[in-house]
């Protein structure tokens, strides 16, 4: 790769970046240092494009940890808000480590309790969160906090299972940066628009998913006091009927 290849890759290039192998990212590290080393580390993210944001497993562990002939039930998430919050009180969190696993008063069991029961119901826990405050830059800041966050949530729930092979996947819907003028796949992969859940198709399998006996949870519910209803008519347009909000679904 020349020094031309590289300067452009961390001035945003985000397409040659994605998708890389990781040797290719390994090598952009002594170029740039630990921002870059720790992105390299956490190697099942990618950018597609600068409209989506994915953490994947290989589909070896899908199959793994659901067999090659059953339809996966999905236990689908938004992020903030609902399984997690922000400790610092704030609407958006301020860095990477500025999140806990989301609390009510009212809660009888905890996140981590209830997301354990869903693994052993057999459920794939995909996470669909919209993040208008982070592009698809690996060199940004947004990119990495996001990243490093979203590692750490889902670190903190292999530990309390004690099995980091479990499968747990995300789609996140980025901001789209002012020079695009394009913004139509900006637009389908936000929430409540569904283009996030038709990639999670196309990477299970068409066909593949129980949609009937899946479920999504988020705060976003059109209720007074949400800023949104875009959880609840995400969950409509895909046509998942068992929607629930956090009250709802950990009470
Ligand atoms: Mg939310």
């Amino acid at each position: 790769m020349s020094s031309k290849d590289i300067r452009s890759i961390l001035s945003g290039g985000v397409k040659k970046v994605s998708g890389t192998k990781s040797s290719t990212v390994n090598s952009l590290i002594t170029t740039k240092g630990k921002l870059l080393n720790d992105i390299a580390s956490e190697p099942l993210w990618r950018t597609h494009g600068t409209y989506l944001i994915t953490n994947l497993p290989p589909k070896s562990s899908l199959i793994k940890t659901f067999g090659n002939d059953t339809k996966i039930k999905i236990a689908a998430f938004d992020l903030d808000g609902t399984l997690v919050q922000t400790k610092s009180g704030r609407s958006f969190a301020i860095s990477s480590d500025d999140w806990k696993w989301w609390d009510s008063p009212k809660a009888k069991s905890s996140v981590l309790e209830k997301l354990d029961q869903v693994i052993k119901d057999k459920y794939l826990i995909v996470i669909f969160t919209n993040q208008g405050g982070v592009v698809t830059n690996v060199a940004n800041k947004s990119y990495n906090n996001f990243v490093k966050r979203v590692t750490s949530v889902i670190k903190s729930l292999n530990a309390y299972i004690k099995n980091e092979e479990v499968p747990i996947l995300v789609y996140a819907s980025p901001k789209k940066p002012a020079k695009e003028t394009d913004s139509t796949k900006h637009t389908l992969m936000r929430k409540p628009n569904i283009g996030m859940w038709k990639e999670l198709v196309e990477y299970v399998g068409n066909n593949q998913i129980d949609e009937d006996n899946s479920f999504f949870v988020g705060d976003a519910a059109g209720r007074p006091n949400d800023f949104s209803d875009s959880d609840l008519m995400f969950a409509k347009n895909i046509g998942i009927t068992n929607f629930k909000t956090p009250e709802e679904f950990f009470l």
